[in-house]
């Protein structure tokens, strides 16, 4: 009876986590100019958690957002996410979003709802009204992205992700080219919307200030996990 409750915990964690990295490697090149970006990563993320992979550059962050995102396959290992193996099916599948850039002519509405409607799915109003508003854009609507400050554009795309319920949101350097308020601004945001709908955020940054916002960082050198810490629950 033991071993069957054991085994039971063990498949609500593994229900629990909404990411699970197995044994993950991408390998560029071979034999003299071979390059492990990933070496054997793994680690599962619980749903709700807001984490930060961190690194410098050449350390792998890039590979493994691509691998998440579906753009690039890994050379080994699984990647799982609500339980399906993202490894073996076509990006369209996926539910992880990252920020990709607003496109300039069409509205602030009209950009967070087209993917969406590409995807010939319904736009769910009550959900689009309560993004609106959480995301502060009530009058910005019929707005183009050039009308909106640099900040308010980063919601935008904060909000088209966030449309289609993601398991993961998963943010590419969210900060990379705003002002030190805004960054800040941003990852506020994010954690609000990680606290009030329990969503999972994934934010892969070399910026070590953006860590300290998060519950747990993941330090990658050489495509090595060097640390993982939690620091609140
Ligand atoms: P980061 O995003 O942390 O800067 P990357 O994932 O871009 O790191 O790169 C990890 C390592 O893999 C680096 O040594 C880089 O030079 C190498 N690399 C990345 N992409 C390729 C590629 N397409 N071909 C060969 N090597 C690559």
């Amino acid at each position: 009876l033991a071993g069957y409750n054991e085994g039971n915990k063990a498949k609500r964690r593994a229900i629990m986590d909404i990411l699970r990295i197995e044994h993950l490697s991408k390998i560029y090149g071979e034999g003299d100019t071979e390059v492990r970006a990933l070496d054997d990563v793994s680690f599962t993320v619980p749903k709700g958690q807001f984490v930060a992979i961190i690194g410098p550059s050449g350390s792998g962050k890039s590979t493994l957002l691509h691998i998440l995102g579906g753009v690039d396959t890994p050379t080994d290992g699984h990647v799982y996410v609500d339980g399906t193996d993202i490894t073996t099916l076509d990006e369209t599948a996926l539910a992880i979003y990252q920020f990709y850039n607003l496109i300039p002519i069409l509205t602030v509405e009209e950009n967070m709802t087209l993917p969406l409607l590409l995807d010939d799915k319904k736009v769910d109003r009550a959900h689009f009204d309560s993004l609106v508003q959480v995301l502060g854009l009530q009058h910005r609507l019929g707005h183009l992205p050039s009308e909106l400050s640099g900040g308010q554009q980063q919601r935008v795309s904060i909000g088209r992700a966030l449309m289609n319920n993601p398991a993961i949101l998963l943010a590419d350097e969210p900060t990379g080219n705003l002002d030190s308020k805004n960054s800040k601004e941003i990852v506020e945001l994010l954690r609000q919307f990680n606290k009030a709908l329990n969503q999972t955020v994934i934010i892969i940054t070399h910026d070590e200030r953006i860590a300290l916002d998060a519950d747990r960082v993941i330090a990658v050198e050489d495509g090595k996990i060097v640390k993982d810490e939690v620091i609140r629950q």
